[in-house]
């Protein structure tokens, strides 16, 4: 029987293991399809308190690592396919294997949406990704657009200046949802292009499967028009990882769990922190607030067991 298992290695996730394992608990940590989570796949980390001129995320997340670890935190590469809460203890089985814990930390995180358009997953990594801290140096010197309105949308098309000729900025309204400090970095960059009221329609492939542009829709004239980009990366927000959980917690109408009180989900000795439950603030400080606290919730939930 474990004392803890904390399922995510994002901000939330690492900084739970920080307080468990300085609190003796050794708590065994999931590092799950995405380890690392959010900050492992961005750039420049410029809000994160205590680092004046920025830290680059994977870093970030690699400094908490090796701190949990250094309080004998176990980690392991394992994710979590079926949840049962049992008689005053939880059972996760860890894609072929069971184990038991009296305190369960879900700090999972949230993937990245698509488009939900035709030939989607046959093109991802032909032109087609989530992620341009990852590919973008694959796209040098050609035309590349970014599909959304947020932070991460204006943060990608800045980031993907270095490399590409161009960058539209595709987005469905016409105002971007971003920070104002985001949207102007984007918008004032000389190789970004704003296509407002635009929503993408179908994504257009060369004989060999490889993106060779974007169909687009302005949804006020109903106009159509092909746009030619060598890669389309798509950053419209994320979906919490709730899967194993679903109809054993509590959840709100998109997936993301219920805190009670606290960190507290419905079932004694559970826990949410981080992006998994949080749809307003989604800030690695934040995060890294809620991991704190939901260690320190289990902390006490298993002192007073005793
Ligand atoms: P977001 O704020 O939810 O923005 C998603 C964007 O995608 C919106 O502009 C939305 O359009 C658009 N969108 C959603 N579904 C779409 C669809 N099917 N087709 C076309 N467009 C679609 O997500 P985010 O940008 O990933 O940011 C998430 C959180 O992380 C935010 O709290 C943000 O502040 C934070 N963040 C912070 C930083 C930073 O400070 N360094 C960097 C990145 C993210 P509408 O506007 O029309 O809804």
């Amino acid at each position: 029987m474990e004392k803890m298992i904390i399922v995510g290695t994002g901000c939330a996730g690492l900084t739970a293991a920080i307080y468990a394992a300085r609190a003796n608990f050794a708590p065994l940590v999931l590092e799950g399809h995405e380890p690392g989570g959010q900050l492992s796949t961005t750039t420049l980390v410029e809000n994160f308190p205590g680092f004046p001129e920025g830290i680059d995320g994977p870093d970030l997340i690699m400094g908490m690592k090796k701190q949990a670890e250094r309080f004998g935190a176990r980690f392991e590469y394992a994710s979590v396919s079926e949840f049962e809460p049992a008689d005053g203890h939880i059972r996760l089985k860890l894609d072929d294997k069971w184990v038991e814990t009296e305190t369960l930390i879900i700090a999972s995180g949230a993937s990245a949406k698509w488009l939900g358009l035709p030939n989607e997953k046959a093109s991802v990594g032909h032109g087609l990704t989530s992620c341009a801290t990852c590919d973008g140096a694959f796209y040098r010197n050609v035309p590349v657009c970014v599909v959304g309105g947020g932070d991460s949308a204006c943060e990608e098309a800045t980031f993907l200046t270095r490399f590409a000729s161009k960058v539209y900025l595709i987005h469905r309204r016409d105002s971007l949802r971003a920070s104002k400090i985001m949207a102007d970095r984007a918008m004032n960059h000389p190789k970004v292009e704003v296509l407002w009221n635009s929503i993408p329609t179908e994504y257009l492939t060369d004989a060999e499967g490889e993106m060779r542009g974007l169909k687009l829709q302005d949804s006020v004239t109903g106009a159509e028009r092909e746009l030619e980009v060598k890669c389309v990366f798509v950053a419209i927000g994320h979906t919490p990882n709730t899967g194993p959980f679903k109809g054993k917690l509590d959840m709100d109408a998109d997936g993301y769990l219920l805190q009670h009180s606290g960190t507290h989900t419905n079932v004694p000795g559970v826990f949410a922190a981080g992006d998994v439950a949080d749809r307003t603030y989604r800030q690695a400080i934040t995060a890294a607030g809620q991991g704190c606290a939901a260690a320190l919730d289990a902390e006490r939930h298993l002192s007073h067991r005793v």
